[in-house]
């Protein structure tokens, strides 16, 4: 086995296999524990790899990020909601404003009904009221 630099620079392409997962050779545990400079590369590799594989889980994840759905659930959620409340208010004005309509179209369509009625009516007192001179009574009245 080579010593030094050299050694080192062996140890590192080996750590390679190491934080991809395979657990480090005997030699290679040895001289990590001996070396703090390649025990400090294989830590940095190590996050490196946790990182990378959190960044490969995240982009296999066919789920949105957490901060994106928060950020979906609070645009787009309250949206529609808005939009379904806007539309039952709407309807709800229009039911309201054609009931409104229509009852009063027909109180109107009644009032002139009954004024009809009012007016093609003649109370006998009214008839017995009216003066004398008028041509109903001139046939049978007591003159
Ligand atoms: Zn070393």
């Amino acid at each position: 086995m080579s010593s030094g630099m050299a050694a080192c620079t062996e140890y590192r392409e080996r750590l390679l296999d190491h934080v991809m997962g395979a657990p480090p050779a005997a030699e290679l545990a040895a001289h990590l524990k001996s070396c703090p400079a390649c025990a400090s590369e294989s830590k940095r590799r190590q996050v490196l790899g946790t990182e990378l594989d959190a960044e490969l889980r995240r982009l296999a994840n066919p789920d949105a990020p957490a901060y994106l759905a928060a950020r979906i659930a609070s645009h787009q959620r309250p949206a529609p909601a808005w939009g379904a409340r806007v539309a039952i208010a709407a309807t709800l004005l229009a039911v309201i404003a054609v009931g409104a309509w229509l009852v009063n179209a027909r109180r109107e369509s009644q009032t002139a009904e009954a004024a009809a009625a009012i007016s093609g009516w003649r109370s006998p007192t009214a008839s017995l009221l009216l003066p004398p001179s008028q041509p109903i009574y001139k046939e049978s009245s007591h003159e």
